[in-house]
């Protein structure tokens, strides 16, 4: 898959890194996890709210079973056992942004067990990271803290639904982290279960990092908290790893800690120490019933899952000849994925679509700030514009001012064409006229030409391309200049 920038990861001889990732997933049902308020971000405070999720007494939780789907798919999709039985809990604790003051999660029997998520490592070879477990748990709402002193709590996000995928200590270094991930975004993506929005923390990690000499048990952990975008992610892995060496080196030890990464001053910063830890005395939670997963619904959920990058990053190659590089391009995001295969279906030229889709389509919407989905030109129009290419109808070059018209204003190239009358001209006859007459009026080229002077072609053939106005066909004009000339 898609490589990423090159990074430089510290590397000491005596010393290796070790990390184990939690990543908190928000699903986006149209309601909350127990009861029916709308699981949206972004509405004014407190209005998606009810008695359940602000925790009144007497009130009871239902789970929503699409939930319970999205939580299944994400276990299916990242190779993992589905727990037949699974259980609720509360964890403990008390804060103003949790009105029960519990969070209810999953304990020792979570949903999802085991598992993995295959990653390319820096040097091309895969790696698998193993999955500890999924569980299904609720958010917290937000205390927001003002300028002026005050507080105040919003309890929309209270009850939104999340899963928790946690890894094995399996990853080495923040390369292999930033592809795990990756790779785990795009899986979530796909799946369609969440918007992995970073910046909104619908898909934020905790990072849990220790080092220790070679051959040596696991060193102590720090955890770092909430993380939300990928370089805060490499570039907190890197510092800490280093700071974790230099203490070790200079006689000192690692303080098991939750720490958080200061933008600022790009270094970590202690939150609190794990000593002073929580007892969240988990209990199981006597509102919520033994939550029961049949075969019957795991095999449901498997015969409608959708096709996950890496299996389409694999067929693009096999069934369309693209490079991995271009395939790895391609699957970036489903709706890109879709649109080549809709474009493809109608021309039957991955190649070409492939190379106008990478470059002219992704070109286009950076450079118009547009999603692919408010994009004017339908896979069926670029199709065609591929077709028209290919036959000859118009040279590429007219081709992207067609492009661009038909990205603009939604029109298809064949009336485009028409409109600007744009047809290429391919003609033998009409061609000879135009080089003809461009010999008569650059003599002194043609007579450099004839000297020896190679250079001189490229510029004649230009002219007669410009005398065409561009639409002649460039392949028959350079053959009808090079025979007029070296006749
Ligand atoms: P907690 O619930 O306190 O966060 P867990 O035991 O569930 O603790 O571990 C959380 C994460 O920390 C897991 O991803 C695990 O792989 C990772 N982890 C555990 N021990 C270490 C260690 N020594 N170094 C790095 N990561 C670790
Ligand atoms: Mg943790
Ligand atoms: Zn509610």
């Amino acid at each position: 898959m898609a490589q990423s920038d090159e990074q430089v990861t510290v590397q000491h001889p005596d010393y290796e890194t070790v990390i184990g990732i939690e990543i908190h997933v928000q699903l986006k049902t149209k309601s909350k996890i127990f009861c029916g308020c709308a699981n949206q971000f972004g509405s004014l405070a407190n209005v998606n709210i009810c008695p359940i999720c602000t925790g009144q007494p007497g009130t009871l939780p239902v789970l929503n079973r699409k939930v319970v789907d999205s939580a299944i798919m994400a276990g299916i999709a990242t190779n993992c056992k589905i727990s037949r039985v699974s259980e609720f809990c509360r964890k403990h604790y008390t804060y103003p942004d949790l009105p029960k003051n519990y969070q209810i999660t999953q304990g020792d029997r979570p949903i999802c067990l085991g598992g993995h998520v295959p990653i390319e490592r820096a040097d091309g070879t895969v790696k698998k990271i193993r999955l500890t477990r999924i569980h299904i748990e609720e958010d917290a709402g937000k205390n927001m803290h003002m300028a002026t002193g005050e507080s105040f709590v919003d309890i929309n996000r209270a009850g939104t639904p999340l899963i928790e995928i946690v890894t094995e200590p399996d990853i080495s270094n923040s390369f292999e982290a930033r592809a795990y991930l990756q790779r785990l975004k795009s899986i979530m993506y796909y799946l369609g279960i969440s918007d992995v929005n970073m910046e909104e923390g619908s898909f934020r990690g905790d990072i849990n990092i220790s080092v220790r000499k070679k051959g040596e048990p696991l060193g102590t952990r720090v955890e770092l908290k909430n993380l939300n975008s990928f370089r805060f992610i490499v570039a907190s892995i890197e510092y800490e790893v280093v700071r974790q060496i230099n203490l070790l080196e200079s006689g000192g030890k690692v303080r098991q800690e939750t720490l958080s990464w200061d933008t600022k001053k790009q270094e970590t910063v202690a939150m609190r120490s794990k000593e002073d830890a929580f007892d969240y005395r988990y209990i199981p939670d006597p509102d919520l019933p033994l939550l029961v997963v049949d075969d019957e619904w795991v095999e449901r959920i498997r015969k409608n899952m959708p096709e996950l990058p890496h299996f389409k990053f694999n067929r693009f190659q096999n069934e369309y000849g693209l490079s991995a590089y271009e395939s790895s391009n391609m699957v970036e995001s489903p709706e890109l994925a879709t649109y080549f295969e809709e474009v493809v279906k109608r021309c039957k030229l991955p190649k070409m679509a492939s190379n106008w889709i990478l470059r002219d389509v992704l070109g286009f919407l950076k450079q118009n700030k547009i999603d692919l989905e408010d994009f004017r030109a339908k896979p069926s129009m670029l199709a065609e514009l591929i077709v028209e290419i290919d036959k000859g109808v118009i040279n590429s070059k007219m081709g992207q001012e067609v492009f661009v018209e038909m990205a603009t204003k939604g029109k298809y190239p064949s009336i485009i064409i028409q409109e600007k009358d744009l047809r290429q001209i391919g003609g033998i006859e009409e061609l000879q006229d135009i080089v003809m007459q461009v010999t008569v009026d650059n003599q002194s080229a043609v007579a450099d030409y004839r000297g020896g002077n190679q250079k001189v072609f490229a510029y004649l053939v230009g002219q007669a391309m410009k005398a065409t106005k561009g639409k002649g066909n460039p392949i028959v004009i350079r053959e009808l200049m090079r025979k007029f000339l070296d006749d």
